[in-house]
Order: structure tokens, then C-alpha cells, then sequence
């Protein structure tokens, strides 16, 4: 399978191009070049079928034919070994709680596939040495130091901005050890990003080492998450309720709906999805309006929802030939303050019993408010709550759990390396390695 970019003036990539690059050439974002629907049969025994059994299917129509089939079995059954269960909220409204993979977050998902899609394509391709770099405000560096952790052939540096995430966050990336670095850098998260950005574009610096980004906009961290979309959709036929179901994503930059976009292309029979949105408005906007107006990002409580520009609406127009009639048929937007975040997170405890994360918590409201008649709704529950624990325990008023796995990470003794934000050091450590 080919790879061609939104903005269609780079050459065609194959996978392991595509996925080494993250982004095209002419910095459009990789697309396949046929999205395949599954058969009939396999949505109407797909209740029979195990999340593992189902993601396989689904990886071999994105992969197959590129990755050598027991390959990729083994890849996904690597990358998934935690659940990502449908649990009951209410009636008619049911939880894809997708925060049971070792960092509490959905990108787990995303960034185990891709690690292991990777060091398939180093062993088989005789490749050397990867560096993976990531700047983190927190939760990415955590998802992709984790997901690569172990992976031979690999080695991640994940730069930080030094005192400005959360102990429970550093402690997720700085721990770890083996082919992970953490670089903690003397100034703020641009830094970060600027110092990665100018290592990308340093010819010496690329002739030394093969450089590459584990971002989220990347083709083997934004498909596989269409696994679970389809697991969500057995369990509740499982359950008698997959007629009429809306699937309700909370969403920053867009990658997670559009892996369920990409889903319904392929067959997947949800009858309409919800963009959840926090304050940061711009895709409730466009779907309003038709015009799509980025804005400098608003921090909120859902901050890993905190973005002024989504990357991934370039796939989401692709997909629809970039109607937007066609859009909001299919698509339909909700954007919430923090208030109202607070507001959906303490009704859902009172009233159910159940704990959301503030970015679940755009979510659940949203189904709340836009069900109609018969329909049934699945929210991403994207992270654990006890990832914002502080929050949502002033909220509910009662102690948030911590998993024994996140309270693992913060027994361990961190390790990092200190860095000026000058491009110039940041060149001289890697080009000492
Ligand atoms: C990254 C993230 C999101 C946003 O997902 P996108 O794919 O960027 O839309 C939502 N919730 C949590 C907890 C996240 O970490």
C-alpha cells in the first residue's frame, strides 16, 4: 500500500517511509491510498469475536500488505495487552474506558503499534539505529517512552521542559532507563519543540544519526487506534445495542476520531459520531460555519485537549473530498468551559456512581446533551481519572485511586539530563552519542 500526502505535492511513501517521516515532504500529513471495507461476515459475527481476533482483522486491511502476516499478528497482540472494555453508565450511555494500557491513556495504544511496527521494519530492512526524539508538555512523552521501552533498535529522548509537569507525568519518562532518555531542559515546552524541530532539519546532525518523531500524527499511531472503535461496536452488539449507536470522541487534535473515521469508511456501522470539544472551539466552529479559523490554543482542565489548530482535520477534509455538508451529516461538534466540564464530571459521580477524567468528561456531557430518540452512545474515556487526580478529587469530593501501575512509576528514581534550551548543546550531546 501507498501512502500519498493531504497536500499532494510530495512523492508517494511507502509504510515504513511514511512511518519513518511522520510527515510528508511538503509537510501534508500521509494518507493511505485505499481505505479496504470488511466483509459483511465480519460485522455480523464480530459479537463472537475477541478485541485481539478483531484488531487483527482490521490491522491486516491497513498493513497486510506490507507486514508479513504472523509479523503483524504479533505486533498486535503485543501492543495489546490490556483490554479496552465497554463499560455501563447509563441506560443508553456506555464508557470505552481506553485508559487500561501503562500510561493510563489512549496513546498507549497508538504508540506500542507504532514502536513495534518500527523496530519490524529495522530488523527486516537491516536499518541502523533509530532516535526517537519527543518534546512533551507531559502526557506524550509518557505514551511514547513507555510504548518504545524495551524495543531493540530504538532509543527515545524525550525533551521536557524542567518543573513544568506534574510529578506523576516526569515520573512516567524519567524512571524508565534502558533505551529511554529523558532531557530535562531549562526553559518551557516551545523550547522543547524547538529544539526538535532544529534537529530535524540539521543535515549534519541526519548524516550522523537516523532521526525520526514518534508525533501523533503519524500513520502507525493514528490507525491502529481504529482497533478499538470496532471492539466497541461487538461488545455492544454483544449486548443487543449496536443499532443506532453514536460514537463520541473527546478531541484536541483529531487523530482518535479520525481512526473511527476511518473506521465507518471501512463498514464499521455507527450511525453518526460527536466531536467533544473543551473550550478550544475551532472544529465546533467550522462544523457551524464551514469556515475553519485556527486560534492560539486556551489552556483548560482537559488540557491534553488544548489545541488551537488540529492537525489531523487536513485527514478528516481528505476524507470527504473536504465537504462540508457531507461532514456534518456524519459529524456533529460539542465544545464545553471548564465550568461545564466540572459541572458533567460531579453529575456523572452523583448520579452514577462513575468517575470521569475532564477529557471523558466533554464526552459523557456531550451524549447527555445530544442523544435523540433510540440511540445508543459510546465516549471515549480516554484517560484514567486518577491522571488529574488534584481536579477531579475537589470535584467528587471523595480520594481517587491510583492504579498500582502509575504508583510503580513514582517508587522509581529519576533519572535525567540536564539541557540549556541552545540548539547548539542539545547538537553536541546528540552528536556525541
Ligand atoms: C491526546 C488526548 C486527547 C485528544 O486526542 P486527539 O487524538 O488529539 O484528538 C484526549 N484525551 C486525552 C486524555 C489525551 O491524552
Amino acid at each position: 500500500m501507498k501512502y500519498y500526502s493531504t497536500n499532494k505535492k510530495a512523492p508517494l511513501a511507502t509504510l515504513h517511509e511514511a512511518v519513518v517521516k511522520g510527515l510528508a515532504g511538503d509537510r501534508g500529513l500521509y494518507m493511505p491510498e485505499r481505505i479496504k471495507p470488511l466483509p459483511k461476515e465480519f460485522y455480523e459475527n464480530i459479537d463472537k469475536m475477541t478485541f485481539r481476533e478483531i484488531a487483527c482483522t482490521v490491522a491486516d486491511a491497513f498493513f497486510g500488505e506490507d507486514v508479513e502476516a504472523g509479523e503483524l499478528r504479533r505486533i498486535v497482540c503485543d501492543t495489546l495487552q490490556f483490554d479496552c472494555p465497554v463499560v455501563r453508565v447509563t441506560d443508553n450511555i456506555y464508557s470505552l474506558e481506553l485508559f487500561h494500557g501503562p500510561t493510563l491513556a489512549f496513546k498507549d495504544v497508538g504508540a506500542r503499534f507504532m514502536a513495534r511496527l518500527l523496530q519490524y521494519f529495522i530488523r527486516r530492512d537491516g536499518s541502523r539505529k533509530v532516535h526517537v526524539l519527543v518534546a512533551t508538555s507531559g502526557d506524550t512523552g509518557s505514551a511514547v517512552a513507555n510504548g518504545f521501552l524495551g524495543v531493540e533498535g530504538i532509543h527515545v529522548h524525550v525533551l521536557y521542559p524542567k518543573g513544568k509537569v506534574s510529578r506523576i507525568q516526569e515520573s512516567q519518562f524519567t524512571t524508565l532507563g534502558r533505551n529511554i532518555t529523558a532531557i530535562e531542559v531549562d526553559g518551557v515546552f516551545d523550547d522543547c519543540q524547538a529544539l526538535v524541530k532544529s534537529a530535524f532539519m540539521d543535515d549534519e546532525l541526519n548524516s550522523h544519526m537516523q532521526l525520526t518523531s514518534a508525533n501523533s500524527i503519524n500513520v502507525a499511531r493514528f490507525l491502529p487506534q481504529a482497533f478499538y472503535y470496532f471492539n466497541a461496536y461487538a461488545r455492544m452488539k454483544e449486548r443487543g445495542m449496536a443499532d443506532n449507536l453514536v460514537v463520541c470522541v473527546p478531541s484536541g487534535n483529531f487523530g482518535n476520531i479520525t481512526a473511527a473515521l476511518f473506521g465507518h469508511r471501512m463498514g464499521l456501522p455507527a450511525k453518526r459520531f460527536i466531536a467533544a470539544n473543551n473550550a478550544n472551539d475551532i472544529f465546533y466552529n467550522y462544523l457551524q460555519t464551514g469556515i475553519y479559523e485556527p486560534k492560539a490554543s486556551r489552556q483548560t482542565i482537559a488540557n491534553a485537549m488544548d489545541v488551537g489548530d488540529p492537525s489531523n482535520f487536513a485527514r478528516i477534509c481528505d476524507l470527504y473530498g473536504g465537504s462540508h455538508s457531507q461532514i456534518t451529516e456524519l459529524i456533529s461538534g460539542a465544545t464545553y468551559t471548564d465550568e461545564q466540564i466540572t459541572q458533567a464530571i460531579a453529575a456523572c459521580h452523583h448520579d452514577t456512581g462513575y468517575t470521569l477524567d475532564p477529557h471523558g468528561a466533554c464526552g459523557y456531557r456531550a451524549l447527555t446533551e445530544g442523544l435523540h430518540e433510540g440511540e445508543h452512545g459510546v465516549f471515549c474515556e480516554t484517560a484514567h481519572p486518577a491522571k488529574f487526580k488534584e481536579t477531579v478529587e475537589s470535584i467528587i469530593g471523595t480520594e481517587v485511586k491510583i492504579p498500582a501501575r502509575l504508583a510503580e512509576f513514582m517508587k522509581g528514581e529519576k533519572q535525567s539530563v540536564p539541557m540549556s534550551n541552545r540548539f547548539d548543546d542539545f547538537k553536541s550531546y546528540l552528536m556525541g552519542i
